[in-house]
């Protein structure tokens, strides 16, 4: 029997590897759903030999009548309700590789018609994680991250109980702008910006990983996947991308999980979890490495990493003010709208600004990231 899944941002990066996969192991999966956005590569057009007689449920952001007669048979779907009708269908697996905090109800709505989520989107357990594992638990909804890191640590934790781990140890590559300081960052562009060294990735997540906000949503997201406490989550950085992470255990044993930087293997990882397959990425040589280097992750270099586990710790609505605040703080940076340490002065006036609720409900979730995105918006037009 092959699973069926539903792939949530088909468009995207993560979305297009996923595709990739899935035609190497079509004897195992079949795609019954697919979400797309803005989608300027019209995915749904130049992969529709291999989509077509698999799909049955389509979700677009705007109306396409053009996708109608390419999917005669299909049933469609539009905008942010679309998601929730799409993610109430009966599925094995849904695949949430959307971006932003868009990708948090579309996951909620899964669980809550307990469809096992692979997922790609970090917003949803930055910005909701107390809600969104509680709810997995109660409905028993596996959450498998993709995410090269997550991913490496869930591997390192295959058969341990997490009472048995003492540290777990998020790897960082330092993003496009490692080797600069904090003076030279005053006169970066966006250009240089979405240059990363390592990885091949979407637009935000590369602005997210120059900042090094992505390290501290990461740090966010092994809290509440792994159940390991803040003290307990270090983060270090490693250059070359091939130690994805680590995990050291109470006895100080440590075992880490390795590989060439290719999202795929991530992606493949949580399609066949706890299985493993053949894949067309690279064989990891360690000769043509040589050397694997780790230094100390400064937060004074990176203070978002140090507002991360801050926001983290403070728990309740703060974690998603930092979200919507760096969401739109990240977009004005993409729009040219901000200089790039313009990001992080924003974040920090915001959730300065922001008072906590504890016990919150996604309703204070919603509410927070709406008010964190407009507060930015009137700081950078002056009405604040
Ligand atoms: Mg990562």
């Amino acid at each position: 029997m092959r699973k069926k899944v539903i792939l949530l941002g088909a468009s995207g990066n993560i979305g297009l590897q996923t595709i990739d996969i899935i035609k190497q192991q079509s004897d195992s999966f079949e795609i019954i759903g697919v979400s797309v956005g803005k989608d300027p590569g019209n995915t749904l057009l130049s992969e529709c030999c291999f989509l077509k007689g698999q799909v049955r449920y389509i979700c677009s952001s705007d109306v396409r009548d053009d996708l109608k007669q390419y999917y005669p048979d299909c049933e469609f779907f539009h905008g942010d309700k679309g998601l929730i009708e799409l993610t109430s269908i009966k599925a094995d697996l849904i695949i949430n590789a959307l971006q932003g905090f868009v990708g948090l109800l579309p996951t909620l709505n899964a669980i809550r018609h307990k469809t096992n989520v692979a997922l790609a989107n970090k917003e949803t357990l930055v910005a909701c994680g107390s809600i969104v594992m509680k709810e997995a638990r109660e409905h028993g909804v596996s959450i498998i991250p993709i995410d090269s890191e997550h991913s490496a640590i869930t591997q390192c934790l295959l058969g341990y109980d997490h009472s048995t781990v003492e540290n777990l140890i998020i790897t960082a590559s330092g993003g496009s702008f490692r080797d600069l300081s904090r003076e030279q960052l005053k006169d970066v562009t966006l250009e240089m910006a979405l240059s990363h060294p390592n990885w091949s990735m979407g637009k935000k997540i590369t602005i997210d990983s120059a900042t090094m906000m992505n390290k501290g949503f990461e740090v966010i997201e092994a809290h509440w996947l792994f159940d390991i406490d803040y003290d307990h989550i270090k983060t270090i950085l490693h250059p070359q991308s091939i130690v994805h992470s680590l995990v050291e255990f109470k006895d100080h044993a440590v075992l880490a999980q390795l590989g060439v930087s290719d999202m795929r293997m991530p992606i493949q990882f949580a399609l066949n979890y706890p299985d493993r397959k053949g894949n067309t990425s690279e064989s990891l040589d360690l000769i043509k490495v040589g050397s694997l280097d780790f230094r100390e992750l400064s937060l004074e270099r990176y203070p978002l990493l140090g507002l991360a586990y801050e926001m983290g710790r403070a728990g309740g609505i703060m974690p998603a003010v930092m979200n919507g605040a760096n969401e739109r703080a990240v977009r004005l940076f993409l729009q040219k709208r901000i200089s790039f340490l313009d990001i992080e002065k924003l974040i920090f006036e915001t959730v300065r600004e922001a008072v906590n609720i504890e016990d919150t409900t996604v309703n204070d979730i919603i509410e927070s990231d709406r008010w964190a995105q407009k507060h930015v918006l009137d700081l950078v037009e002056g009405s604040l």
